[in-house]
């Protein structure tokens, strides 16, 4: 029989951490055994459902790049569901009880209970084993609010039964509702699937992940930046490994070739945002042109907004300095707010008191400048580029100090404490303005 798995999120909040786990190994465990994965929406709650949230999930899917052989959404079953349940209350399964509405009221309302065996239920779960559990104490559990509203656990079953589902791999928060629906599932006459329960997304203080104290909604990662590849390998190592080897980096295409249901571990597994932004970066730096577009197109925002001319030109060659220094693209924004790269389009404010003319132990700063603008006027601007001003400029350097001599030329160009080093920005601003910021610092 070939492999049909499925993932069935409720739209009750924001798609977060453990579903994107939970549907990629799925999806991997799928495509890697050439069987069929079924996105099925549980929308049977209909208070805690909200079309956002709906929305999300399908954008989430979508960003992920992960699609489905079939899709729906569960309410779509109700008259199947009402169908089976009318059956099991025929075949005297189950019966319906009036009993007093559980809300205060003292309305008379016929529920639907499962006429239980009360026996003891083994099942096996590929990842944790046999685990049994007593039913006796769910006594005639009740799965249907009334003959025409079944609820969750009875709507799972006749689901997953109809969609002749063989692997239900999902979180461990399941392990407990599996003996109730193991015995709605035989009441049916369904077979029973292989189950894998996932072990829990732990927070790195090893507490379990929560909405309240910790980031786990998905799209709130998409805004920062993060890329979906990244985001993919490295869901997919959090509870999984590949045999013994420690392997980092795969793409889809490779993980739907390594993966196994054996391969998924037993322990919680810790979620580190560095560890993400780390997985980020060595998906970003194998961007190209897609790379500068996005970051220019960052930058130009966040400059422009800062009231800053832009200059497309020399935007285009701080992009590798930027690609040095971040992880995801919130970082260039974090960068640009910080007001790291406006000396590069305007003119900085110089401290005069930090150029230490006569603080310093040289006391030649100014002289050093001088020099400086001396030997950069000499070079033709068509040979203005960062290797040709180091060479100019490094035997003095050497000779007097380098940090004498390019301290103070590095802090006249960008009025910071912390810049790339002065060949690179003297390049970047051109010949005149680098002149010009050189004497303005020298005369102060
Ligand atoms: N709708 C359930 C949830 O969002 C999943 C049910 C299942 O996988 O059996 O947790």
């Amino acid at each position: 029989m070939s492999v049909r798995v499925r993932i069935a999120p409720s739209p009750t909040g924001y798609f977060h951490f453990g579903l994107a786990r939970t549907a990629l190994y799925n999806y991997l465990f799928a495509k890697k055994e050439g069987g069929a994965i079924i996105l099925r929406v549980e929308d049977t709650d209909k208070k805690r459902n909200s079309p956002e949230f709906l929305q999300d999930i399908y954008d989430s899917f979508n960003w992920l790049g992960l699609s489905f052989d079939e899709k729906y959404v569960q309410s779509e079953h109700l008259e199947r569901h009402k169908e089976l349940l009318r059956k099991l209350v025929a075949e005297d399964k189950a019966y319906i009880s009036k009993e007093v509405a559980k809300d205060d009221s003292v309305r008379e309302v016929e529920v639907v209970r499962l006429r239980n065996p009360g026996r003891s239920i083994t099942f096996n779960d590929v990842i944790r084993g046999d685990i049994t559990f007593d039913t006796t104490e769910l006594k005639d559990f009740v799965i249907a609010r009334s003959i025409d509203d079944p609820l969750y656990h009875f709507a799972v079953v006749v689901d997953d039964g109809d969609a002749q589902i063989t692997h239900i791999i999902r979180g461990e928060d399941h392990i407990s509702n599996t003996p109730r629906q193991i015995l709605i599932q035989e009441a049916l006459g369904y077979p029973r699937p292989v189950y894998a329960h996932l072990p829990l997304i732990l927070a790195p203080d090893r507490t379990k992940m929560s909405k309240r104290k910790h980031q786990t909604a998905l799209k709130d990662f998409r805004a920062k930046g993060y890329l979906p590849e990244a985001m993919i390998n490295f869901i997919a190592l959090l509870g999984w490994s590949e045999g013994a080897g420690d392997r980092e980096l795969y793409t889809l295409p490779e993980l739907i070739e390594a993966f196994s249901l054996e391969g998924i571990h037993k322990a919680g597994a810790v979620f580190n945002e560095e560890k993400l932004r780390w997985y980020n970066r060595q998906y970003l730096v194998l961007k190209g042109e897609e790379f500068t577009m996005d970051v220019l197109n960052i930058m130009k925002t966040e400059l422009e907004g800062r009231g800053i001319l832009w200059d497309d030109g020399k935007a285009r060659l701080l992009v590798p300095i930027i690609r040095e220094r971040i992880s995801i693209y919130d970082d260039v924004r974090a960068l640009v707010q910080d007001g790291e790269f406006d000396y590069f389009f305007s003119e900085p404010s110089v401290d005069a008191a930090k150029i230490p003319d006569r603080k310093s132990t040289s006391g030649m700063a100014k002289e050093h400048l001088t020099f400086v603008a001396q030997a950069l006027e000499k070079i033709p601007d068509d040979a203005y580029d960062a290797a040709t001003l180091k060479d100019a400029l490094w035997d003095y350097a050497e000779e007097k100090g380098r940090g004498a001599v390019l301290w103070p030329l590095r802090y006249a160009l960008s009025g910071r404490d912390k810049s790339p080093d002065p060949f690179t920005i003297a390049a970047i601003i051109g010949k005149d303005e680098t002149l010009k910021r050189i004497r303005a610092a020298s005369e102060q």
